[in-house]
C-alpha cells in the first residue's frame, strides 16, 4: 500500500506510523526523521534544514522533494510505503503525484489524523523522544519513562526536540493551517482522504486507522 499520513504537529503521526508500517509491512518514511538524521550526522543537507526547522518553518521544496524522492526510490519502498510529514504543501503533493505517475502507481489513501489545537500544544510541550529511535516517544505526564530521561525500550537518552518549544509549536501550527491543510482538499478531490480522531489511547487510534484503511488480517496476508 502507498499511504500518506497528515495531521498537525503532535497528532501522533510518528507514533501511529511506526505501528501502521509494522502492521502493513511497509517502510515508514518520515521527512522530519530524515532531516534530524542529517543534522546529527552533520551533513550539508542537515545544515541547510536546521534553521528552518528550529524556526518552525518548512524546509524549502528544492531540498525536501529530492530527499523524499531518493528515499522512496530505495528497494524497500518499491512495493509501498507510509509517508509521514511528506507532502507538506501542495507543491510537494504535485511532485509526488508526478513521481508516482511516472512509475505507473498511485496512492491508496491519505489518512488524516484530527486532534484539537489545545491538545496538540499540551502533547508537544511534554514530549520526550529517544535519541536512538524516534519511534520511542514519551510524555512527561501522559506516558512518563520509568526512569527520568532514559528510554524504557532501549536505554537511550530522552531529549526534547529543539522545535518543541511552545513558541515554535505555535508557528508550526500556523504553517500547518496555511500550507499543509490545503493538501487535504487536494487529495479529497481525488477521493483519497479518510479522517479519524487521534484522541484516546495509542492502540485505539491504531485500531481506528486500520479500520479506516479497511485493512483486515486477510487482506494483509
Ligand atoms: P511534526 O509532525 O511533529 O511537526 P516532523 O518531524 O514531521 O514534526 O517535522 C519537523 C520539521 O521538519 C518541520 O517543522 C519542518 O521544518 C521540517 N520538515 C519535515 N518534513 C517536511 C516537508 N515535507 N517539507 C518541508 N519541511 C519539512
Amino acid at each position: 500500500m502507498r499511504i500518506v499520513l497528515v495531521g498537525p504537529p503532535g497528532a501522533g503521526k510518528g507514533t501511529q506510523a511506526a505501528f501502521l508500517a509494522k502492521n502493513l509491512s511497509i517502510p515508514h518514511i518520515s521527512t522530519g526523521d530524515l532531516f534530524r538524521a542529517n543534522i546529527s550526522q552533520g551533513t550539508e543537507l542537515g545544515k541547510q534544514a536546521k534553521a528552518y526547522m528550529d524556526a518552525g518553518n518548512l524546509v524549502p521544496d528544492e531540498v525536501t522533494i529530492g530527499m523524499a524522492k531518493d528515499r522512496m526510490s530505495q528497494p524497500d519502498a518499491v512495493g509501498g510505503f507510509l509517508l509521514d510529514g511528506f507532502p507538506r504543501n501542495v507543491g510537494q503533493a504535485e511532485a509526488l503525484d508526478e513521481m508516482l505517475k511516472g512509475e505507473g502507481v498511485q496512492l491508496d489513501a491519505v489518512l488524516d489524523l484530527e486532534v484539537p489545537e489545545d491538545e496538540v500544544v499540551k502533547r508537544i510541550a511534554g514530549r520526550r523522544v529517544c535519541r536512538n529511535n524516534s519511534a520511542h516517544v514519551f510524555h512527561v505526564t501522559y506516558s512518563p519513562a520509568k526512569a527520568e530521561g532514559v528510554c524504557d525500550e532501549c536505554g537511550g537518552e530522552l531529549y526534547q526536540r529543539d522545535d518543541d518549544s511552545e513558541e515554535t509549536v505555535r508557528k508550526r501550527l500556523e504553517v500547518y493551517h496555511t500550507q499543509t491543510e490545503p493538501i487535504i482538499d487536494y487529495y479529497r478531490s481525488q477521493g483519497l482522504v479518510v479522517t479519524i480522531s487521534a484522541l484516546g489511547k495509542v492502540t485505539d487510534v491504531t485500531a481506528r486507522a486500520m479500520e479506516a484503511l479497511q485493512v483486515d488480517k486477510a487482506a494483509q496476508a
